[in-house]
């Protein structure tokens, strides 16, 4: 090949076409360094049949390719997988690629790098940020960079350390191997039920087909056991497994029962990772030796020497869903990396998503089922707290019977669990004298109170403010009230009436890393921790077998919303957090507090009849034609200009083509109509599910042309209608 199509590590082009000098060997796949105006970037040579490029250029005016780098090629499948998400979610495939060719440092050839850390060496006179810097650093080993970041600080800051020899440099081997996972270290003895499903699992590895599997099991049922055997035989075959978790916050208890199992840790590849960590984890994942690599939905696009299996854990989480930049979902990327990679891919869940249950309906999906939970453990009762006739005290937000069943348990020395998807003080702060709102300057949205950290922060766009001694509005002094609960509030009410209760508040805020919520784990194991008041963080993943008490403080709040999936969202997340109560040996309760004990989600819930309500969501689903039933993508246009938005989306609008079997409504001002100070317009389509909507979409858009400040940005099957 004499000449190359590439396409470069830089979203705003297409690919490019250049020459491949004679000592150089490319082909498809092949990471190759390329000349761009004056500088180098690197790329992956494509089949110019599968990237069409509309700036072909002459053989005489090619540049030549700088070098080609030493790594495996990224592969047919992973190549078929970038092109197909790109073009669903209408996407530049560079950003794609992008996600595949994620850590930069990782293309370079085996080499040490440099990190810093703290010598323990600490001078008597220290500046307070050199103070802060070595406090917040503490164990911690990074670049200077990240060890600034860390330590909230400048480079300099850290620079300055490392003269006085408070920080050292160390030099690490980036490349060291990763020890092989034992898939006969220490398997379970698993119940007759188990063992079908694992053979099953175990079967569909060995035939090396795209095989997907819907693992539908209650809570505690042993579903993360039944897939390890699936990883068992995918580690003896020598291929690799990928397992997908829907936050980084739960890959730290993961990593734990993974050695328990395996005896080593796997590979873990999330945004918290250092520079190096990355670097070698990308590594080992390219050259096979990563047998199992469990991550955040970035782990998705990693190219895999060798796969073998898919798993997709707690497979309905919305967290899936990435909200901006290319706006993909992972588990419906995963199915389709499945598809083309030829591995099967296990979707596990407790309370699947319609639309996987739908797959399994029309047979697209096996399904797979732990009807019980594993040994003794059953499931909890979950029973109703009438708000309207148990209510509580004013500016309370615990009913007595709720309170009774938390001093029980803090009795007896067992574990409760208070949740809450509020995270903060209070959902609102106004002022008593005049009525003023505390709104965020940047967004549509209140400010909301957080008094652990002593702000009011918006939750958008993280604008944050030192509480006010007055109304900025009447200079009212003292006059500010919080509206509502969030978490801390709860924790306060906690505090005042289980003065003895030892509580933790755990949400985004105060877990923000895989340390800290090993940290949690910890704390909760060893029994330090009687009362956890937490967000949707706490409903997924964690077995604490002496927790046997949970509170739903508003049962309410998720249905406030009204989009397409509250209901079932309210479903989820209830059952989920229930399921986190009773699964050791000790019994374990539910007390759900609400203002409608008649709503079919709570009926639902105490009932443990998830099916009628399945049912009928799903046909009010096919009813409407809404997902999985029809599509829709939503097309959102925003400008720091509120006309430029407006006008934008108008021309959308009115140059909708008719198509049939699609429909365009708005554009109308979204329901978040200004976020981080850009105006904020939707329209939604809706369309039959066999119609290919991206290629209408891709004509419609395709031939307009906007302001340059204006963006437009397409959410195809979106999550969010804000
Ligand atoms: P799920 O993923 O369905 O919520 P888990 O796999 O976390 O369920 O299992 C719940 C608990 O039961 C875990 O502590 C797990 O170790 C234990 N468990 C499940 N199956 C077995 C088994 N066959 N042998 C021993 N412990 C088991
Ligand atoms: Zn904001």
């Amino acid at each position: 090949m004499s000449r190359a199509r590439v396409l470069l590590l830089n979203s705003a082009l297409g690919p490019l076409d250049y020459r491949v000098p004679r000592e150089m060997q490319v082909a498809p796949g092949s990471i190759v360094l390329a000349p761009l105006g004056p500088r180098q970037i690197a790329g992956v040579v494509w089949e110019a049949e599968h990237m069409p490029s509309d700036a072909e250029v002459g053989d005489n005016r090619l540049r030549n390719l700088v070098a080609a780098y030493e790594l495996p090629p990224i592969a047919a499948p992973l190549r078929r997988l970038i092109e197909w998400t790109a073009a669903y979610y209408l996407s530049p495939p560079a950003a794609v690629l992008r996600m595949a060719l994620s850590s930069a440092s990782a293309l370079d050839g085996g080499r040490t790098v440099i990190e810093y850390r703290a010598t323990g060496r600490v001078p008597e006179r220290l500046t307070p940020q050199r103070a802060q810097a070595l406090e917040r650093i503490g164990e911690r080993q990074g670049l200077v960079r990240e060890l600034a970041a860390i330590a909230d600080v400048s480079d300099a800051v850290i620079r300055g350390l490392v003269k006085i020899d408070a920080i050292e440099a160390v030099e690490i081997a980036v490349d060291d191997p990763f020890p092989l996972p034992d898939p006969s270290f220490g398997p379970p003895a698993l119940s007759p039920i188990q063992r079908e499903v694992a053979e099953t699992i175990v079967a569909a590895v060995r035939a090396r087909k795209f095989d997907p599997m819907l693992l539908d099991g209650v809570t505690g049922s042993g579903k993360t056991e039944v897939y390890f055997e699936g990883i068992a035989a995918a580690i003896e075959a020598g291929r690799q497994t990928l397992v997908l978790l829907p936050e980084i916050a739960l890959t730290e208890p993961f990593l734990k029962r993974f050695a328990a199992r395996f005896g080593h840790l796997p590979v873990a590849w999330h945004s918290d990772l250092r520079q190096s960590q990355r670097r070698r984890a990308w590594r080992a994942v390219a050259s096979g030796e990563a047998k199992v690599v469990v991550g955040a939905r970035s782990a998705l696009f990693l190219p895999y020497a060798d796969l073998g299996l898919i798993v997709v854990d707690e497979a309905h989480e919305t967290s899936f869903k990435q909200e901006d930049g290319v706006m993909y979902h992972a588990r419906d990327v995963a199915v389709m990396r499945g598809s083309f990679e030829q591995v099967p891919v296990v979707l596990a869940s407790a309370t699947p998503a319609i639309e996987t249950r739908q797959m399994v309906e029309i047979g697209r999906y096996r399904e797979l089922k732990l009807p019980g939970r594993y040994g003794v453990a059953q499931m909890p009762a979950i029973a109703i707290v009438d708000l309207t006739l148990d209510p509580p005290p004013k500016q309370r937000w615990l009913a007595p019977s709720l309170v009774t069943a938390l001093q029980e348990t803090l009795e007896r020395g067992e574990q409760s669990l208070l949740f809450l998807n509020r995270r903060g003080y209070a959902p609102l702060t106004l002022c008593r004298h005049c009525g003023h709102r505390f709104r965020c300057p940047n967004c549509t949205a209140w400010m909301v109170e957080h008094r652990l950290t002593a702000r009011l922060a918006c939750h958008h766009c993280g604008h944050v403010m030192p509480p006010p001694a007055a109304c900025p509005e009447c200079h009212e002094e003292d006059s500010l009230v919080a509206c509502g609960p969030g978490v801390e509030r709860i924790a306060d009410e906690v505090a005042a009436l289980l003065p003895d209760a030892r509580a933790a508040i755990i949400t985004s805020d105060t877990i923000w890393s895989p340390a800290k919520a090993a940290e949690f784990v910890n704390r909760m194991e060893a029994g330090d921790i009687d009362v956890v008041i937490g967000t949707q963080l706490v409903t997924k993943g964690y077995h604490f077998p002496n927790l046997t008490l949970v509170g739903v403080v508003d049962a309410d709040l998720g249905l406030s919303g009204g989009d397409l999936r509250a209901a079932e969202r309210s479903f989820q997340q209830i059952a989920q957090v229930a399921g986190r109560a009773g699964r050791g040996t000790k019994p374990g309760r539910v007390l759900v507090q609400t203002r409608e004990p008649g709503a079919p989600v709570i009926q639902a819930l105490v009932t443990s009849d998830a099916e009628s309500f399945y049912h009928a969501e799903t046909e009010s689903r096919r009813e409407a034609g809404a997902p999985p039933f029809g599509r829709y993508a939503a097309i959102i246009v925003s400008s720091e200009k509120l006309d430029e938005a407006v006008d934008t989306a108008r021309l959308i609008g009115h140059s909708a083509p008719e198509v049939e079997g699609m429909m365009v409504f708005g554009p109308a001002p979204a329901p978040l109509a200004m976020l981080r100070g850009r105006h904020r317009q939707r329209l939604l389509v809706h369309a039959r599910r066999a119609l290919d909507v991206q290629d209408v979409i891709r004509g419609w858009l395709g031939g307009l042309e906007w302001k340059r400040g204006v963006r437009v940005a397409v959410d195809v099957d979106p999550y969010s209608f804000l």
